[in-house]
């Protein structure tokens, strides 16, 4: 597992990607940034539609865009208000394509807007999520 301090600059864009969540409708600003594999960094925002079920996470927006730069990914870090007094990780959904593209070591660092970090490994976050062979 990777020192949290390695992953300062991810969490530095996804604050920056938070601050362009388009969150009309909750208000609850998120950001997401992946380490690629091929050393890049690519941004997601939480995106809200007046269609609720069409909101997407912004961590998916920054899995796909990883895709998109013809990449997988290496770590993945989130920014955003806590939930109940907690550190935010990511939704089952988003857990399921990170371990889809990422496998079960990719990093996953959650970062609050008042200063908390925490990490860990996408197999303890998601340890019996569907797998391909
Ligand atoms: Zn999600």
């Amino acid at each position: 597992m990777t020192d949290v301090t390695d992953h300062e600059v991810l969490i530095e864009r996804a604050a920056m990607a938070r601050e362009r969540a388009y969150v009309p409708y909750s208000g609850f600003r998120m950001g997401a940034a992946v380490l690629t594999t091929g050393e890049e960094i690519v941004v997601g925002s939480l995106v809200e539609n007046v269609s609720l079920g069409l909101a997407m996470c912004a961590e998916r927006v920054a899995l796909f865009a990883c895709v998109a730069a013809g990449a997988r990914p290496q770590a993945l870090a989130l920014v955003s208000p806590r939930t109940d007094g907690s550190v935010t990780f990511p939704c089952g959904a988003c857990l399921q394509v990170a371990l889809e593209l990422g496998g079960p070591d990719l990093v996953v660092v959650a970062a609050t807007t008042d200063g908390e970090v925490q990490q860990a490994i996408l197999a303890d976050l998601l340890p019996r999520g569907p797998r391909k062979a």
